[in-house]
């Protein structure tokens, strides 16, 4: 192809136990889908209209790498998931349909400027420079499917130097795995690479230069990093 500049590079995220890389095409999210953190945000939780926004793939950081503060923020905030990589897609998929689409799971981090977020909240701004800024999505090695499966009492957990921030159980989700696959092909064609975030805990809080996290998706998948 005859580019008339040089065309982005494809991100990938390293596959556990193989030399194979998994490239990401979207990064779709979901918010609000555990109970206690729609609470400490002062947010309601509607069932039946889940709330997704996207981010950017280039903002996936990858194998463990540093994660720069990021620029016009003094609120950067950690919000620990497990990510669910696509290995198939369609539209319109149903719920019971949905887990034949996954290729694999990880944990990452949904960082997000959480005072630009409060200002779109007060203005009715999309979140766009909230959430999908540059580096704003480290995500582990991903573990295929056929390998790990998490199930509704698997841990989730971050800990910061040391300390755990958040923790909780994947049955704690208000829409689980299958219901976010089925509700986002509503919306979107979903694809092969694309990765899903499957929200988040309650306990999110800010991170500041030099903090080391350590994510994990207890039994499968673990992320360890360093903000810079
Ligand atoms: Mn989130």
């Amino acid at each position: 192809m005859n580019y008339a500049i040089a065309p982005s590079p494809t991100v990938s995220l390293p596959i556990h136990g193989s030399e194979q890389r998994f490239p990401i095409r979207r990064v779709f999210c979901i918010g609000r889908n555990y109970a206690d953190h729609a609470r400490e945000m002062g947010a309601t939780i509607d069932k039946e209209t889940p709330m997704f926004f996207c981010k950017p793939a280039d903002a996936v950081v990858t194998d463990g790498g540093p994660v720069p503060y990021p620029q016009a923020t003094s609120d950067l905030h950690h919000e620990v998931e497990m990510v669910v990589a696509l290995g198939s897609g369609g539209k319109d998929i149903a719920a019971d349909q949905a887990q034949a689409l996954v290729w694999g799971y990880g944990v990452g981090l949904d960082l997000t400027r959480r005072d630009l977020q409060a200002v779109a909240k007060a203005k009715s701004h999309p979140w766009d420079v909230a959430k999908g800024f540059d580096h704003s999505a480290p995500v582990s090695a991903l573990v295929p499917a056929a390998q790990a499966k998490p199930d509704a009492g698997t841990v989730l957990r971050l800990t910061i130097n040391g300390s755990v921030r958040q923790q909780a159980t994947l049955g704690d989700m208000v829409h689980n795995v299958g219901e976010i696959i089925a509700a986002l092909s509503k919306l979107f064609e979903l694809k092969a690479g694309d990765l899903i975030f499957t929200g988040t805990p309650a306990g999110v809080a800010a991170l500041q230069r030099g903090d080391s996290f350590h994510a994990e998706l207890e039994g499968i998948a673990t992320l360890d990093g360093k903000v810079v």
